[in-house]
């Protein structure tokens, strides 16, 4: 039961109004009944605003060298959809149970901004852009400047996020690996995404983001720049120097979930297992390695 001035708006400006009103918004509610639970605990009153009749915010649409993917679409939906990049079907896909994963929803994942997040790498790897829109205007920011810190965004208090767009891409081979504690319905301790492009046995583009090691997902740009050029089977020679910096790159902290010494090794070892999963794959594939 909800109690409180709850409402189910049909359109994106009477949600956005009724957030700038001081309401919640309502997705899939995997995260947000947790603070409804405390509210009801506390005796408070919860003003949401409920997402799931809100019209346009289901669709995925491709096109014009990008996927349109809306902020409603469930993580279930996501893992079974044609037009939906590999690495973020993966990534999806482990969110949570199968159960949670038909109502949590991928604006949800985001908004949450949790560095765990487990969406978050893979989007990050993709350049993913985000879609806000108020009552009054839309802007486009991209994945890793929307989130601005742990559980922090730069939305404005009258803002949704309506759509995530991913640009086209020539990134052959999609990598993603999410460690935790049990496989199902268990927050992350160390995740990572990675794309790659092998030309000849040369790697020629490469990206790669860890999960759950730093305040928000650490996208590796300066180590990138390092690979790329690279013969793939000579690294595994080197793996010392790479692993070092992997381990420089990375922040991670002691929590409840595992301790920082712990998040460091496996952020390395994940590294190292991308580029043996690289090398078996040369020279060119599509699809997940
Ligand atoms: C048992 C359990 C296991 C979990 N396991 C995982 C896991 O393995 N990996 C993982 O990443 N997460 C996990 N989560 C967290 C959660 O399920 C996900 O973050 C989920 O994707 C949230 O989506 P939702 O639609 O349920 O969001 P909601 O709970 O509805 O909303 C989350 C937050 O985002 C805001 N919001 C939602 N939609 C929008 C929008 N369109 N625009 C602006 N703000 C919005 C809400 O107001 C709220 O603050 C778990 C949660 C539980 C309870």
């Amino acid at each position: 039961m909800v109690t409180g001035t709850t409402s189910c708006p049909e359109t994106i400006e009477a949600a956005a109004k009724a957030k700038a009103d001081g309401a919640i918004l309502y997705a899939g509610g995997t995260d947000v009944m947790l603070r409804y639970a405390q509210a009801i605990r506390t005796g408070q009153t919860v003003p949401f605003v409920f997402l799931n009749v809100v019209n346009g915010l289901k669709d995925v649409v491709v096109g014009g060298s990008k996927t349109r993917i809306g902020a409603m679409i469930t993580m279930s939906k996501i893992t079974r959809h044609p037009d939906i990049p590999d690495l973020l079907r993966q990534a999806c896909g482990v969110v949570g149970s199968p159960a949670l994963r038909n109502v949590a929803t991928l604006g949800g994942n985001i908004c949450t901004a949790s560095p765990a997040g487990d969406s978050l790498p893979a989007l990050c790897v993709l350049e993913a852009l985000v879609e806000l829109r108020s009552p009054t205007k839309t802007r486009i920011v991209p994945i890793d400047k929307f989130i601005s810190g742990p559980k922090e965004t730069v939305l404005a208090p009258d803002e949704l996020l309506v759509a995530v767009i991913i640009p086209d891409n020539n990134l052959k081979c999609f990598y993603h690996r999410k460690v935790s504690s049990r496989t199902a319905n268990a927050i992350t301790k160390v995740s990572i995404a990675a794309a790659t492009t092998i030309e000849d046995g040369i790697i020629k583009d490469i990206r790669l983001a860890f999960g759950a090691v730093g305040p928000t997902v650490i996208r590796c740009t300066s180590l990138e720049q390092e690979l790329k050029g690279i013969s793939a089977d000579k690294l595994p020679k080197t793996m010392p120097h790479w692993k070092h910096q992997v381990a420089k790159l990375i922040e991670p902290i002691d929590d409840l979930r595992s301790t920082a010494q712990y998040r460091c090794i496996i952020a390395s070892n994940l590294f190292e297992e991308i580029v043996n999963a690289i090398n078996k794959r040369v020279p060119e594939h599509s699809g997940l390695i």
